[in-house]
């Protein structure tokens, strides 16, 4: 299905792609229209040729309707637009959720249509968001604290030269009774608008920690990073309780990384940098999460001594795409060196990201290509899967 103002483009792009395969080729050129009836224009096409710039009605309405439609097939790209803001269209159709094939320029060319063919005929059910988020309210919530059903799971995080596991990442789950194992999307913002974060992080805190102290006993030489908010940052017994945990579990400073999320830095500056601080004093180290995402980044780390910066998985998936987001990546990395900072990528999705993150000056990868939040007790058999791929594989330098 071409949807396209211009009739002609229509027509052109029709006679290129049936010289290319046996395709049903449907056009639409009246965009209202075409938005008034997607579902029945697009119900059962494999894929969707759509101009972003169009009278009344542009790409990035048809996106919305294509994701709320839960439209599954290939969508392309196609318009006389500059290369960056046709780019930063892409991103947004990805975001959300919608299997993006391509882009093509007015006027098509045959190599790019051939490329995007083989795109589309090669393409993957998208990843689709859970429907209807359920959203739990604060006592329910309170209640599944106090009776530990919030739980962790133990993301992987390794180094890029060697390969080597060298620590995990506590995220928060909400085992529910009834709901099965709930996001932290569904219930963070909540603990955060409550206040009920306070005791969640402590939670996660004693739980990460006892399981660090187990794996450390096995003998696995890991570091632990938890998530605190800035709720738990503007509390001055905060630090104190850090500590206090990690003696009683045995777990030493040294083996734990706090990450503080840019968009958690929002409270009292002056407490901020006071708690943070201290903990640093008692030598935990500190984590700038989703460096990127959010504002007065800058700022923060003028004012705190961070010992670790973590790219944001919008910056570091598909960056080798984007010449913005390479530039954007790069820069970051480049700030966290100069700083004396490690540089972590997050969302290291595949090999090719794997790759960039490797030949850009990235120490830790973290992300779906090495391995997904886990169960703690499956971590010892994943740790075995993944250094026979690492060998098969031949992902680490010089193997
Ligand atoms: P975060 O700290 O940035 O954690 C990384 C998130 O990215 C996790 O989502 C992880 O599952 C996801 N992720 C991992 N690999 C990939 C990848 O390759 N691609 C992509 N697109 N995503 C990847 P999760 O577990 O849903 O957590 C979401 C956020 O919730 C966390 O982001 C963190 O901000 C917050 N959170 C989780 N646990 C806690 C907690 O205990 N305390 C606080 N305050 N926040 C938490
Ligand atoms: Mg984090
Ligand atoms: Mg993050």
């Amino acid at each position: 299905m071409i949807i396209d103002d211009d009739p002609l483009m229509v027509r052109l792009l029709g006679l290129m792609l049936q010289r290319q395969g046996d395709f049903d080729i449907a056009s639409e050129s009246r965009p209202q229209v075409a938005l008034e009836h997607l579902p029945e224009l697009v119900g059962t096409a494999d894929a969707v040729v759509l101009d972003i710039n169009m009278p009344g009605a542009d790409g990035m309405e048809f996106f919305r309707h294509l994701a709320a439609m839960g439209y599954s097939g290939c969508v392309a790209l196609f318009s006389g637009e500059a290369p960056a803001v046709l780019e930063s269209t892409l991103q947004l159709a990805r975001s959300h959720g919608l299997h993006v094939a391509g882009a093509l320029c007015k006027p098509p060319r045959v190599d790019e249509l051939q490329q995007l063919v083989r795109a589309c005929s090669h393409g993957t059910a998208p990843v689709r968001q859970p429907a209807a988020a359920w959203l739990p309210d604060e006592a329910e919530l309170r209640r599944a604290i106090a009776a530990g059903e919030i739980v962790c799971a133990y993301q992987p995080k390794v180094a890029l030269a060697s390969g080597l596991l060298a620590g995990v990442e506590a995220l928060a789950r909400w085992r529910h009774p009834q709901r099965g194992l709930v996001s932290p999307g569904s219930f963070i913002p909540l603990a955060e608008a409550s206040g009920a974060i306070g005791e969640l992080t402590r939670s996660v805190f004693e739980q990460a920690f006892a399981q660090l102290a187990a794996w450390r006993a096995q003998g696995l030489q890991l570091s632990m990073s938890v998530n605190a908010s800035a709720h738990d940052l503007c509390d001055l017994q905060f630090a104190e309780f850090v500590s206090d945990c990690a003696q009683r579990h045995r777990v030493l400073p040294e083996w734990v990384v706090v990450e503080v999320t840019e968009s958690g830095l929002g409270g009292d500056p002056r407490l901020l940098v006071e708690v943070m601080s201290r903990l640093r004093l008692r030598r935990f180290a500190l984590s700038i999460d989703d460096f990127g995402n959010g504002y007065s980044t800058l700022s923060k780390l003028r004012d705190v001594v961070f010992d670790e910066i973590k790219i944001d998985h919008g910056f570091t998936h598909a960056a080798h795409e984007s010449l913005r987001h390479e530039a954007i990546f790069d820069t970051s990395v480049a700030l966290g060196t100069r700083l004396g900072m490690r540089v972590v990528a997050e969302g290291v999705e595949d090999r090719l990201d794997w790759e960039f993150c490797r030949n850009h000056g990235v120490e830790l990868a973290q992300g779906y290509f090495i391995g997904r939040p886990i169960d703690g007790a499956e971590l010892p058999a994943w740790r075995e899967r993944w250094l026979q791929r690492l060998g098969e594989q031949k992902l680490a330098l010089g193997a």
